[in-house]
Order: C-alpha cells, then sequence, then structure tokens
C-alpha cells in the first residue's frame, strides 16, 4: 500500500465530562486525544505556506472546543462526533484516525488506560437517480439540493439527465434518469438510509417492484467495496444492462472500475451497446 501523508498530534489533554456515572459527568475528568490527520502535505511541502495545509493548532483548538462544550455517555458517540466535526470543518482532511483515552475512567482494578480508536473520513460514492411520475425535474432536483445541503456530503458532481423507457416488464411513463457522483462521510448503510428519507420526502409509495415512482435513490457504487446483504447490495447489481446508468456513469467517471467485473464504465457501456445491436 501506498504510505500516505499525516499530521499526528498526540494525547492532546482535555478535561471534560464524558461518562456513563453521575459521578463523571458532575465532576469531570482528563481525556487525552491522538490523532491522525491524513491529508497531502506535498503542496505545503513545495510552497512552506501554512495556508496549503491544515493548522494543527486550529485542530487542537476545537478538538479541546467540542470535548468540553458537549457531553458523551461513551467514549463511542465522543468519537464519532468529533470525527464527523473534524472531517467537516477541515476540508483538506480527506480521513482520519481518532483515539479518545481516558487514563482515569471508573474501574476498580489497576490499569493504565482505556480508549476507543475510529478510522473515518470521505468516500466516494455515486447514486443512480430516477423518476417517473409527476413533475420529474422537481422531484429529482428537491433530492439534489437537500443532499448538496446535507454536511455529510461534499463535492457533487451530476450528469446529464437522460429520458429512458420503462424497464422491468411494468407499463408506465418514461422516465428521467441519471447519476450523481459525491464524496460522503455516511458508511454505506447510512448513505441508503438517508436516500430512503428523500424518497420518503417525494412521497414515494412503494407499490410495485419495478413500478412507477416519484423518486428512487439507489446506491450504485461506494468506493471499491462489494457488500451482499439483504437490504444493501453495493455495486448495485444488474447495471451492466442498464444504458441509464452506465451512460451518465461514462460521462462522469469513464474510468472507473467496477470492483466486480473490473472493467471501467467506458468498457461496459461498450460491451453493452455492442451486445443490444441486432
Ligand atoms: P428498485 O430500486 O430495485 O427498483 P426499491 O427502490 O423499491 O427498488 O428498493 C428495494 C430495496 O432494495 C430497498 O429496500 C433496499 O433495501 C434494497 N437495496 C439493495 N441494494 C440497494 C442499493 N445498492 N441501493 C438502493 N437500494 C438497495
Ligand atoms: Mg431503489
Amino acid at each position: 500500500m501506498k504510505q500516505k501523508d499525516c499530521i499526528i498530534i498526540e494525547n492532546l489533554n482535555v478535561f471534560a465530562h464524558h461518562g456513563v456515572y453521575p459521578e463523571e459527568t458532575r465532576d469531570g475528568q482528563n481525556f487525552y486525544v491522538n490523532a491522525v490527520l491524513y491529508t497531502d502535505t506535498k503542496k505545503a511541502g513545495y510552497s512552506d505556506e501554512l495556508e496549503d495545509s491544515t493548522n494543527y493548532g486550529e485542530v487542537c483548538q476545537e478538538i479541546h472546543r467540542f470535548l468540553t462544550e458537549h457531553t458523551y455517555k461513551l467514549l463511542e458517540a465522543a468519537a464519532e462526533k468529533l470525527a464527523e466535526y473534524l472531517l467537516q470543518t477541515f476540508p483538506l482532511i480527506q480521513e482520519l484516525t481518532l483515539e479518545i483515552r481516558k487514563p482515569e475512567a471508573p474501574i476498580p482494578l489497576p490499569f493504565e488506560s482505556v480508549s476507543v480508536k475510529i478510522h473515518r473520513g470521505w468516500n466516494r460514492a455515486f447514486i443512480a437517480l430516477g423518476s417517473n411520475i409527476g413533475d420529474r425535474q422537481a422531484y429529482i432536483g428537491n433530492a439534489l439540493k437537500h443532499l448538496g445541503e446535507d454536511g455529510n456530503i461534499r463535492n457533487i458532481r451530476v450528469s446529464t439527465l437522460i429520458e429512458t423507457k420503462a424497464y422491468g416488464g411494468v407499463e408506465q411513463e418514461d422516465f428521467l434518469n441519471g447519476v450523481l457522483e459525491c464524496e460522503t462521510l455516511y458508511s454505506p448503510e447510512r448513505l441508503l438510509l438517508r436516500l430512503q428519507e428523500e424518497e420518503q420526502l417525494a412521497q414515494r409509495k412503494r407499490e410495485i417492484h419495478w413500478g412507477p415512482r416519484t423518486l428512487d435513490l439507489d446506491v450504485l457504487f461506494y468506493e471499491d467495496e462489494v457488500w451482499d446483504k439483504a437490504h444493501l447490495t453495493i455495486p448495485h447489481p444488474d447495471m451492466i444492462n442498464r444504458d441509464f446508468v452506465l451512460k451518465p456513469m461514462s460521462e462522469l467517471a469513464p474510468n472507473f472500475v467496477h470492483p466486480v467485473y473490473r472493467c471501467t464504465m467506458k468498457e461496459l457501456l461498450q460491451q453493452y451497446l455492442k451486445s443490444t445491436k441486432v
């Protein structure tokens, strides 16, 4: 694996009030934070200008402020929320490892420290957009607006929206389809839930499988991850037979490699077009 550049903060001391027990939230105790901030340091390395990097002094101040202004029962929650806040606040940090140690935890046994350590970051995802009832443009447009305002989603790019005949054998209106590319802090499962929230907002009713819908938002890709669970399959299955996915994907990311078929989007589209030619 390629070695990644990082900025490291070790044992930043914060006196704060996190804990399950009432005396912990009342009296407070010392916490120590270790952070590895993954960020490309090359630009700052050449320019020697602070604005080209992440100011670790500011990161320390923000960690301190965040942990003293909030109170969590669990270190897990403190770490999760702090990681999210740092990634949203310092855009050059692409991913981070965060450890919160609690050496004064109320454990009546000799021990040095307990801690929770997590790794979080911005992940590239592709989402299929579809609508075939009512004001299709508006349903898709509203979802794009909401996702654009979501702090856990950034760097959105949207393909051209294309008119498509309905797929799957159900007689219905034509679709408007496209693909959205973004970076997200949501895990794949949370991203799916977030997209289902948008479908609900568009008053989507799940009646017929492959039937008409005001809004359909599917996770196509999440980095190069492969998921095969009952409620979530990534990459989205059957996309190699759907030109309304392959065309917008080829427009946005022609060289993106499908992690299962090991072909680029451009290649998959060419194969599809060849196979449908009579
Ligand atoms: P479809 O999109 O296949 O026409 P629905 O939008 O009604 O149908 O989704 C049905 C189910 O598909 C959802 O409840 C969801 O749990 C599941 N699903 C599995 N993988 C994915 C994915 N990658 N993106 C979106 N939904 C998915
Ligand atoms: Mg769907």
